[in-house]
């Protein structure tokens, strides 16, 4: 350590919030240099490459091959797939000195297809899988967290290429339990939450969630049955049909001043002697939206007045279409609307497409807007009065609503993506026409699955799982060292027998940091902690009688043991 390059800090960062971006930056793993960009010092450095090894050694035994593309890519293949432009802000664009124009990857589907096309032309090669652990670019609107979101972060991507559905999903499921097996590895605590509702199909896309409340990710899970799943992809368990005879007829009521949910509820509780609940009025909700390539239409979004629109639901249910919502131009090119009054009528009557949450099921009676300033009409039951075009989930899901697969209530919880796994299907192979020769001498065509692990983000995942009040504590498996050594005795013999008992250890194929600094134990002792390698030797005031510390940095626990067993003890405790 007296010639590491490695300046510890005392005090936490003034742009750090999440523990593990304090004291990766206090510990000298990471420094700053852009939002979103940062540097590897040398500790910070092996622990990336620690976690590398680890999920090299899993990809590779899957069979996945290990490439490397470049960053720097030509603008072509994105163009193709028309990502150049769906990529948004997002991408970062840079033209050559020909003003050729270029980009640094965000992630690579284009370019392995096109790989594989290049080199691939009969069903006898197939299946195939490649992989890279490669320096990622994104212009993040909001980097966060140090390099838990970076805008250059490292990601290890890889890609399957199958002639079948089956041989598909046989790659996913590989890929899937290659997953489970890193991430255990890295001692990280996960979920895996379906990333699409399934509608598409099963299990085509699922996400591992580290739970930790410093995530950006709410999911929500069943304790009863096991069910996970991202917030966007969870589908409403809608209530049987109500038989529709006998309902009474709807009646519109003067309801002025009433343009919100609250103002409407106090109304009709007046006018109907009794305590209404919000979720009995209909709410209205309009937008505009774009098919790619289309233009703005209007949609009509119908929703138990008690719950809110979520955006990233609608943006999801939506999907690849995009979404806005209505300016006052829109009102006034629009005078069937009344704002703060829209019914599921006008909508209907003029031609909006009007979408219902699950739960507006036929037979279901409703306060909603008349069209008119100042009115609401009651009693409006769907499938006699109105007929949506169909159902759209949209309304946020909240605690306690019940599981998609009946078995009882949800419950949310945070957490950071450190995995996705994704059957990609043909997209890809389709806009770059890739075909080869089947057994039959006709042409096929290759399904694709992509998949990918936040490789440094990663280090902060850990980090932030593991830590405690009094620095970093890294599982043994991708800790910077095996071993740190501290000299707390200025005694030369003590000294010279620490010298001796590093070189042993190092012998013994550990790796090993020697604290041989002239500062007095006590900042030795605080900087180990704060470091976080998973064993800590001392050897200090014990040594004259021929004694060492072995201190266990996740329990804490801290035991004497004589010189002589010290590699032995070490060596067992590490379990190499
Ligand atoms: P997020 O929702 O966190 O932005 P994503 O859906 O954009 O993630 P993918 O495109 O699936 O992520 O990328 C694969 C993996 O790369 C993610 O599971 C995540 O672990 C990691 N990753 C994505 N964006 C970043 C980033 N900005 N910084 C660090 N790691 C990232
Ligand atoms: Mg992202």
């Amino acid at each position: 350590m007296s010639h590491l390059f490695l300046r510890t800090l005392r005090d936490d960062p003034a742009d750090a919030e999440v523990a593990s971006h304090k004291l990766l930056v206090r510990a000298g793993y990471v420094r700053r240099i852009a939002p979103g960009v940062y540097s590897w010092l040398p500790l910070g450095l092996r622990v990336l490459r620690q976690i590398e090894r680890v999920v090299r050694e899993e990809m590779n035994s899957i069979g996945a091959q290990e490439i490397s593309l470049p960053a720097l890519l030509p603008r072509e293949p994105y163009e193709t797939t028309n990502r150049w432009t769906e990529y948004g802000p997002n991408l970062f664009r840079l033209q050559d000195r020909k003003q050729g124009d270029y980009l640094l990857g965000p992630t690579h589907e284009e370019m392995f297809a096109l790989t594989v096309k290049g080199e691939y032309n009969s069903y006898k090669d197939f299946p195939v899988t490649l992989y890279q652990i490669q320096a990622k670019y994104r212009d993040e609107e909001r980097p966060r967290a140090g390099i838990l979101r970076g805008r250059e972060f490292v990601m290890k991507d890889s890609y399957s290429f199958d002639l079948t559905d089956d041989g598909l999903a046989e790659s996913y499921r590989a890929h899937r339990d290659a997953y489970e097996r890193i991430f255990t590895r890295l001692g990280v605590e996960y979920v895996i939450v379906s990333a699409t509702s399934g509608a598409m199909g099963g299990s085509a896309s699922e996400e591992f969630l580290a739970d930790s409340p410093a995530g950006e990710d709410t999911y929500v899970r069943c304790l009863e049955s096991g069910y996970a799943a991202n917030v966007e992809a969870v589908t409403t368990l809608a209530p049987a049909p109500v038989p529709i005879d006998g309902l009474p007829a709807a009646v519109v009521h003067d309801t002025p001043d009433t343009p919100t949910i609250d103002t409407l509820v106090a109304a009709a509780s007046q006018i109907l002697g009794r305590e209404v609940d919000a979720d009995e009025t209909l709410k209205n909700i309009l937008v505009k939206v774009k098919q790619p390539g289309g233009d703005w239409e209007l949609l009509g979004i119908g929703i138990p007045g008690g719950r809110d629109v979520d955006e990233k639901r609608l943006e999801a249910a939506l999907e690849p279409a995009e979404f806005a919502m209505l300016d006052d131009t829109d009102f006034a090119a629009n005078p069937f609307l009344a704002k703060g009054y829209i019914g599921p009528k006008a909508l209907l009557a003029n031609g909006v497409r009007y979408l219902v949450d699950p739960r507006v099921v036929d037979g279901t009676s409703w306060i909603t807007g008349a069209d008119e300033p100042g009115k609401h009409v009651f009693g409006l039951v769907a499938g006699r009065d109105f007929v949506a075009d169909g159902t759209i989930e949209a309304a946020e899901v909240r605690d306690g609503d019940p599981s998609p697969d009946g078995a009882g209530p949800l419950v949310s919880a945070r957490g950071i993506e450190i995995g996705h796994v994704f059957q990609l299907g043909r997209k890809y192979t389709d806009a770059f026409e890739v075909n080869v020769l089947g057994e039959n001498g006709k042409p096929v065509r290759p399904t694709m699955g992509s998949y990918g692990v936040g490789v440094s983000r990663l280090v902060a995942v850990v980090a932030e799982q593991q830590h405690d009040d009094k620095g970093l504590r890294w599982p043994a498996e991708i800790a910077p060292f095996d071993v740190h050594l501290v000299i707390a005795n200025k005694d030369e013999q003590a000294r010279a027998g620490a010298e001796a008992l590093a070189q042993e250890l190092s012998d013994a194929r550990l790796e090993v940091l020697l604290d041989d600094r002239k500062a007095s134990p006590g900042v030795k002792f605080k900087d180990s902690e704060l470091l976080g390698m998973p064993l800590v030797v001392v050897v200090g005031r014990g040594f004259a009688d021929g004694n060492v510390e072995l201190r266990d940095r996740f329990t804490g626990e801290a035991r004497e043991v004589p010189v002589g067993d010290a590699v032995g003890e070490v060596l067992a405790a590490t379990r190499r």
